[in-house]
């Protein structure tokens, strides 16, 4: 245990030999080997005020980290503390404004079920186990977005302690420019210790899915993909293959099974719902779930594994989906495949509409996002799961017109995600609020060489 060289310092700070290491170094994707070289577990603002101070005076970088679910695009922690937020995880709820403040490491099932006890709902993703903080930052998109836009959109204020050490609070009026990097430009700005946003008041819902062997994946997105241009945005649909485990934590009915799921959720009534999806009803599903629900129902839609695993995984942004294409995306998912888990999520609409006083992550291009998981158990199926993957990135090529930076889930040189314009200024910011680079967060934003004036 290292003791912090500052005055009345109370926040823990484990070195590799100190136990809880192993637990506080973990990650959602056991594939992960983090090993910084010191790591803090701040319980509040202050104690990562202490934290960085100590990280300063030891000369390492900073890394942070609340849940550990986008650790594998962070680039090496070698000369890094890592500040395990991990403990700092308050809620506080105003129904009425409709308006959410939470600690660094809240996760969305912190906060979802008591906003659906009152019919609201906050944007959160696929699954309720993610981190807050990384995924506003990084964007933020699930079944909601096509009607109310990403969750970096909805992000009201940011309270974080710089590379310097202060504790800043950044909203449209207060740091202006810090504010508009944050959201897009992710944990490069400085440690994050509370964030404020909007939720949405959800009055009617319909949501489930439509389960279809997984031989039938092309006639699904055959049939599937043409309905696309007709469905308005209150209506969000996604078809997910998916091998379930034969394992007991699967519910019986689908354990050890291959299925192609439509999954719907409808901001509207069910018979309205019924109408927009009766192609796929037509089709004939082996099972079908589609009902009114609350929205906590959302949090589960899409069956997103819930425990960490190994796995590794590819996503591209899509203009759209030929029938040849189809055809092998659906052979690549299939049965014979290496893949567990492939989602093919419709986006548009609100994903491309920018609000005045949007961040740097404000919309997202395209039509289609595909995100394709495998879990490698040993070298032979690690071998297999990056031949199908990257058979999937070859097939999807010709589509392809990005990526959403969130789901890329391995470092890369993140310009690829900006037009130069944000890139330049996200690089200005980070030259003014950190010019020494201290602050490292999954997808690094590098400073200026000349900080903003
Ligand atoms: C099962 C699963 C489902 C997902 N579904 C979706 C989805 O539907 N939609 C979507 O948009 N994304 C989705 N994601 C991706 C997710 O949004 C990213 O992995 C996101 O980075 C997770 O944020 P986190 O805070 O939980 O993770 P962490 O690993 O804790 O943090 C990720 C990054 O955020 C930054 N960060 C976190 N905390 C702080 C802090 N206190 N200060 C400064 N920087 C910080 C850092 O850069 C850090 O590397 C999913 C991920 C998983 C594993």
């Amino acid at each position: 245990m290292t003791t912090i060289d500052t005055a009345d310092a109370t926040c823990t700070v484990l070195s590799p030999e100190d136990d809880g290491w192993d637990e506080a170094r973990a990650t959602f994707n056991l594939l992960d080997d983090q090993r910084p070289e010191l790591i803090a577990l701040p319980r509040d603002a202050e104690e990562v005020a202490q934290a960085v101070a100590l990280a300063r005076n030891a000369g390492l970088r900073l890394a942070a980290q609340g849940t550990g679910h986008g650790a594998s695009s962070r680039d090496t922690l070698a000369g890094a503390m890592l500040v395990n937020t991990s403990r700092m995880t308050d809620v506080e709820i105003d129904h009425v404004a409709r308006r959410v403040r939470v600690g660094a490491a809240a996760k969305w099932e912190h906060v979802a079920p008591m906003l659906s006890e009152r019919g609201l709902a906050g944007l959160h993703g696929s699954s309720l186990d993610v981190g807050i903080a990384g995924y506003s930052m990084g964007g933020g998109i699930g079944w909601l977005t096509r009607r109310h836009g990403l969750q970096a959109n909805a992000v009201r204020a940011i309270e974080l302690v710089t590379a310097e050490g202060a504790l800043v609070r950044t909203d449209a009026e207060h740091h202006a420019d810090l504010f508009w990097a944050l959201r897009g430009g992710g944990g490069n700005y400085g440690v994050v210790t509370a964030i404020e946003f909007e939720v949405v008041d959800v009055p009617e819902l319909t949501a489930g899915s439509f389960f279809f062997p997984v031989d039938r994946t092309a006639e699904v997105l055959r049939t599937w993909t043409p309905l696309l241009p007709t469905f308005p945005e209150e209506l969000t649909t996604w078809v997910t293959v998916i091998h379930f485990p034969p394992t007991p934590d699967v519910p019986e009915v689908v354990r050890g099974r291959s299925f192609a799921i439509v999954m719907a959720a409808h901001l509207g009534g069910e018979e309205e719902a019924r109408r927009l999806l009766r192609p796929i009803q037509d089709l004939g599903p082996a099972m079908d779930t589609l009902g009114t629900q609350e929205p906590i129902a959302l949090g589960t839609l899409a069956m997103d594994p819930e425990s960490p695993l190994p796995y590794r995984s590819t996503t591209a942004l899509l203009d759209g989906l030929p029938d040849e294409t189809i055809d092998a995306v659906a052979e690549i998912a299939g049965t014979g495949g290496s893949l567990a888990m492939l989602q093919i999520r419709h986006i548009g609409g609100a994903f491309g509409r920018r609000p005045a006083d949007a961040g740097a992550r404000a919309t997202i291009d395209g039509e289609i996002l595909v995100f394709g998981l495998g879990v490698p158990m040993d070298a032979a199926s690690d071998a297999a799961v990056a031949a199908g993957l990257g058979a999937l990135d070859d097939v999807l090529e010709p589509q392809t017109v990005g990526e959403y930076p969130n789901l890329v889930e391995h470092p890369v040189d993140a310009s690829r995600f900006f037009d130069d314009a944000t890139w330049q200024r996200l690089r200005a910011v980070k030259a003014a609020w950190d010019p020494e680079d201290r602050v490292r967060g999954n997808h690094h934003v590098p400073p200026a060489a000349e900080p903003a004036a």
